[in-house]
């Protein structure tokens, strides 16, 4: 990859590597510290799309600050995912503990009667004797978020990237040729 190709600015297709802050009503709930930036592809929906938008036509070295409200962020909260389970459905020695995340794995079919695992993640709510409430809920959901970002690189996406829809990095050894198998990828 030559160096006098790197784009001017933030525009689709560019590979977008991002220093970022994120505060929640003043404090502040992540940020790419210790020089570990976020690298993502602009205009595939890889990071929220309020923070996405707000972006492009920005250069390197450039910082802004962004604040991007629930609707364009991890969506409102919705009080319906919240749901009650049997606590015998957790092992017995399960460290439940009101405040944690979990993932949930449950079989569900489909139209034509084949099973898939279906992976999400939960965060419990309320410990009882004999049921557990989780929340479905992403743990930003519902909250304006104030972004302090900083562009730390641009570079042109390769045509592979562009059509796989993400960016292509270390992990290169876990790519799979095959389409069929490309739902492995991550
Ligand atoms: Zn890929």
């Amino acid at each position: 990859m030559e160096k006098d190709n790197k784009p001017e600015k933030i525009k689709d297709d560019v590979v977008v590597t991002l220093n970022y802050e994120l505060r929640v009503n003043g404090e502040i709930v992540d940020s790419s510290e210790d020089g570990d930036p976020i690298v993502f592809l602009q205009g595939s929906n890889q990071v929220v799309s309020g923070l996405e938008k707000a972006i492009y036509g920005m250069k390197i070295g450039e910082t802004r600050d962004i604040t991007v409200s629930p609707d364009e962020g991890y969506g409102e909260y919705d009080p319906d995912a919240v749901t009650e389970v049997e606590r015998s459905e957790f092992p017995d020695d399960f460290p439940l503990e009101p405040g944690i995340e979990i993932t949930v794995h449950t079989e569900e079919s489909d139209d034509e009667g084949g099973e898939f695992e279906e992976v999400m993640e939960a965060t419990v709510l309320e410990v009882g004797k004999s049921v557990v409430k989780l929340d479905f809920n992403h743990p930003l959901a519902g909250k304006t978020l104030d972004f302090k970002v900083e562009v730390v690189d641009l570079r042109e996406a390769t045509e592979e990237e562009i059509e796989h829809g993400h960016v292509h990095g270390d992990d290169d050894e876990f790519e799979f040729d095959d389409g069929d198998l490309d739902e492995l990828e991550y």
